[in-house]
């Protein structure tokens, strides 16, 4: 099994190393590739688009064409899942700083996003959540988004207070938090299980 790390900046290295981890934790025989270019994608069986900046993140993948990949993986049933600012790229609905910045969404899941919900007080803590299909987890939130409504086909996998930070639509998996951040590899090994299903 072959999973894309999609990007330019930030998490990227920090997602190949957990997904490493999480394929020999989970058994499972695969290699993860992280990329900016066209043709990758294209040829793995599942994408991540980690965190860092969406209005990048968003103007990289749309000029080189990793969007469309990405969209043609989803629509051949294969998962995706966005961290933080990849959460705000599945999304179909930005908020008016999305719409300020004319950034593009990829808009696979039903979801209302708002980015940088926590301010700037809070720019960064950790806490303890309820994960659907995980369990107790130790989230790190950095500069986060939050979804702060869903359509019917959406599943709500985590909350924070009144936040949605955990989704998932089909083979479409969004976090506001960051599972390449710590040594719990649960997450990844979660996405793992979903590109073997
Ligand atoms: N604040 C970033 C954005 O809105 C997301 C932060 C992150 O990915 N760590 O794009």
């Amino acid at each position: 099994m072959r999973i894309a790390v999609v990007g330019v900046q930030g998490d990227v290295e920090e997602h190949v190393l957990s997904l490493k981890k999480a394929f020999e934790r989970a058994g499972v025989k695969g290699e993860a590739v992280a990329t900016r270019k066209k043709g990758i994608v294209s040829e793995s069986d599942a994408a991540i688009i980690p965190g860092g900046e969406s209005t990048t993140i968003s103007k990289l993948i749309f000029r080189e064409g990793i969007s469309e990949e990405i969209l043609q993986l989803a629509e051949d049933g294969k998962p995706v899942m966005g961290t933080c600012a990849g959460l705000i790229l599945l999304s179909k609905h930005g908020d008016e700083q999305v719409e300020r910045t004319e950034t593009k969404l990829l808009g696979l899941m039903d979801t209302w996003v708002r980015r940088n919900a926590f301010g700037r007080q809070r720019e960064s803590f950790q806490t303890l959540l309820h994960v659907k299909g995980i369990g107790e987890y130790e989230a790190v939130f950095i500069r986060a988004p939050v979804i702060t409504k869903v359509g019917n086909k959406v599943e709500v996998l985590a909350k924070y207070g009144d936040f949605i930070v955990a989704a998932r639509q089909e083979n479409s998996l969004a976090l506001a938090f960051h599972p390449e951040l710590t040594d719990d590899t649960r997450v990844h090994e979660y996405f793992i299980r979903m590109a073997l299903e």
